[in-house]
């Protein structure tokens, strides 16, 4: 089944419900190698676009919705990361622009166009130890399923699991942008806040389509 606007709305509401069980891990992350916000930093931006759901026309288009949490997100969160998701979601939802509903290579598309806003933000570079080292391999993956043929859901789950795969894989790493570049080797040890949430948000966006698929 594709995905549509009810899709990206479920998507929203479960990143902001992740992001607030997560919060205090979030800050914890970032207190050991940046400035402690972070979980704050997203907790304040998607409570901020859960707030405006409600108000989004009932023919809107799954883009429509994640260009409302990229501006949401650009206001309200503030660092490093809410120039940074901003972009991702502006980006991404400009590749799915005016599609009802998402096909896999759509769901392709939008992540790609996503990271490569973050890219293009931030400058960063795989094992930087940044949210990019989530996002990278998760559209990896998500181009192999593609091209073996498999569903929106399948995409999307392995997105997730490449981008759970991917912030795990940021503890041995010096950071070369952002705050925790500062530290040098003492970030050796320690998982990267950015990557940690791109992860949460993937496996939202993994388990919603699930949800949806299902009829339930
Ligand atoms: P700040 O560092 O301003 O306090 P946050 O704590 O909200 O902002 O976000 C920190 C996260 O932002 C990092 O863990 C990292 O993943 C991400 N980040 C920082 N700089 C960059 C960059 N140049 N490119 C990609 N991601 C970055
Ligand atoms: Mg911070």
């Amino acid at each position: 089944m594709a995905l549509g606007r009810d899709w990206a709305e479920s998507w929203l509401r479960a990143t902001a419900a992740t992001v607030a069980e997560h919060r205090s891990e979030l800050v914890r992350l970032d207190r050991e190698i940046g400035d402690g916000d972070h979980g704050e930093n997203l907790d304040r931006g998607f409570t901020a676009v859960i707030a405006k759901l409600d108000s989004v026309a009932a023919d809107a288009t799954p883009a429509d919705l994640l260009k409302l949490a990229a501006t949401t997100l650009i206001s309200t969160v503030g660092g490093a990361a809410g120039p940074l998701y901003g972009t991702a979601y502006l980006r991404g939802s400009t590749a799915i622009a005016g599609e009802s509903t998402l096909d896999g290579a759509a769901v392709v598309a939008f992540l790609t166009a996503a990271r490569d806003g973050i890219v293009a933000r931030g400058k960063a570079e795989p094992g930087d130890k940044t949210m990019i080292d989530a996002w990278t391999p998760a559209v990896d993956a998500a181009v192999a399923a593609n091209g073996e043929g498999r569903s929106e859901v399948e995409i999307l789950a392995a997105a997730a699991d490449a981008a759970e795969a991917g912030a795990l894989a940021t503890e041995p790493l010096v950071a070369h942008k952002g705050r925790a570049s500062y530290l040098g080797e003492r970030a050796i040890g320690h998982r990267d806040p950015g990557a940690e949430s791109s992860a949460l948000i993937l496996r939202a966006a993994a388990e919603t389509a699930a949800e949806s698929s299902s009829g339930t």
